[in-house]
């Protein structure tokens, strides 16, 4: 196959008259927007950071040592397989040049006539640079493994310590942020303290372990119905777990979290999940950015100020009367726009009319321990039983491959009879401040190192 690799910063791509539409992040709505344009007359760039698609819902589960992370994380290359017009390329984009449809990576550049940024989010500390120096976020595998071995390495320590003090610290865990990843982590951790510890730990008594989930509102689940926030809160409460409402963490210095009404917890465990940011490339015009760092669109998922430039997904802010702050930053939207995405794009290059995006709106599920979640499916609202195990079926069917469909189903069926969590194993040594982020830390050098290095060859 011809290419175009004559210039040696130019990423290696087949040579083609087709259109080329380049898609950052190979998420939930890069990846659906990809599977709509397989058979298009396009040809399609797929780029991410990572090689693989993470599964972000079930990251709490590899967490608490439900699951390994090789069963939420899928081989991008595998999904696109046997998709002829798709290339996927690893590399991360570190600034776009609209006027020259240009986009810089840490490997090279490419051109583009349709440019989809699909990038997601990261985590939002606001600020508390305390905070995050000292805890982790839940937005990446890496962050899941990092909390996993944070909480098996200070369930060591506290063994060893004979300091009272510092072993309740050890064995104590704060999560910030009373959404769904927050409510997920603190009910799966408050299992592992009543059916693991004792078992694994007969040196101290569960009691030890104290779990606190601090939400800056007055109730979790702030999304979904008030059933369901109640329902959410009887439910951790029955399960020890220290819920308190209209706090907001201030500081933290790995050992003490402040809060705003000077509040002093201890706990040497501490997890952020109270916000997320979007990220996306250098480049884009100020004026399109909004709250949460996203891009303001049109209802064509058209990135304001910018012709061929589009965003799906978390990143994409589509601000209409309807949806005054964007539609929720869950998978259906981000999976609803990609697909929508490759019918307008195939429309457009067809020259066709195409009409505006539309969200449909199916429900929302979350998930309090074993045998308990909260169902709000439009007028229907429910808990118990019958909705943990719709959260189950959906969780399972929405998993990439059917490998990992397989791996999950088979480590839930266990635990359901056994309570056991098989993964609780410490395979490297976890250091607070040395933990890695994104490949790009290790990999493949500082962002600011090889934006310089790509802008210096293009202009020369
Ligand atoms: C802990 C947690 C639990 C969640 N639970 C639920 C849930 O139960 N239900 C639900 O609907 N939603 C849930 N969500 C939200 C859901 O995961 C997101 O809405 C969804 O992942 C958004 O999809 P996306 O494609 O926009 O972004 P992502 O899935 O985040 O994908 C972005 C991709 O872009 C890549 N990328 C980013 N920047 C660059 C760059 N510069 N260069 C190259 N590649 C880049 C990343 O590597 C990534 O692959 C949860 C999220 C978290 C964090």
């Amino acid at each position: 196959m011809e290419n175009t690799c004559k210039i040696t910063d130019l990423i290696c791509l087949p040579d083609t008259k087709l259109p080329r539409v380049v898609v950052v992040g190979g998420g939930f709505a890069g990846l659906a927007l990809v599977e709509g344009l397989k058979k298009r007359n396009v040809q399609v760039v797929l780029i991410d950071k990572n090689n693989f698609h993470q599964f972000q819902p079930l990251f709490y589960q590899v967490a608490t040592s439900a699951l390994e992370p090789d069963s939420i994380v899928f081989p991008i290359r595998k999904q696109i397989s046997g998709y002829k017009n798709v290339q996927f390329r690893l590399a991360e984009v570190v600034e776009i040049e609209p006027s020259r449809n240009l986009l810089f990576t840490n490997k090279g550049k490419l051109t583009y006539d349709y440019l989809i940024l699909a990038t997601g989010t990261t985590t939002n500390f606001f600020g508390l640079e305390n905070v995050e120096k000292n805890s982790l976020g839940m937005k990446d595998i890496r962050d899941s493994l990092n909390i996993r071995h944070m909480m098996l390495q200070n369930l060591e320590q506290a063994a060893i310590t004979c300091d009272d003090e510092e072993r309740d610290a050890l064995t104590n865990f704060v999560i910030v942020g009373g959404g769904p990843a927050g409510v997920e982590m603190a009910g799966a951790l408050a299992e592992f303290c009543r059916y693991i510890l004792p078992k694994d730990y007969p040196e101290y008594p569960s009691s030890i372990m104290k779990i606190y989930l601090v939400e800056a509102m007055d109730e979790l689940l702030g999304a979904m119905s008030d059933k369901a926030s109640e329902k959410t809160l009887e439910y951790l409460k029955n399960l020890d777990v220290e819920v308190l409402l209209n706090e907001a963490v201030s500081d933290y210095d790995g050992k003490v979290v402040q809060t705003k009404s000077g509040k002093m917890l201890l706990a040497r465990n501490l997890v952020w999940t109270a916000g997320v940011k979007g990220q996306f490339p250098k480049g884009i015009s100020k004026e399109s950015i909004v709250k949460g760092n996203r891009l303001k669109t049109n209802g064509y998922l058209q990135v304001d100020g910018h012709k061929n430039i589009y965003a799906i997904g978390d990143i994409a802010a589509l601000i209409s009367e309807a949806t005054p702050k964007g539609h929720p930053q869950v998978a259906q939207t981000a999976i609803q726009q990609g697909k929508y995405l490759a019918e307008m794009l195939t429309d457009l290059i067809d020259d066709k009319p195409s009409k505006q995006f539309k969200y449909k709106d199916k429900g929302s599920l979350a998930t309090v321990g074993k045998r308990r979640a909260v169902a709000d499916l439009g007028k229907l609202k429910f808990g118990g039983y019958f909705a943990w195990l719709l959260w189950s079926v959906v969780h399972l069917m929405s998993i990439s491959g059917f490998r990992n469909k397989l791996l999950v189903g088979f480590n839930w069926v266990i635990s359901y009879f056994t309570y056991e969590k098989s993964n609780r194993v410490i395979i490297r040594n976890f250091k607070q401040s040395s933990h890695i982020d994104s490949p790009s830390d290790e990999q493949f050098g500082t962002l600011e190192k090889s934006e310089n290095m790509q802008k210096t060859k293009i202009d020369a």
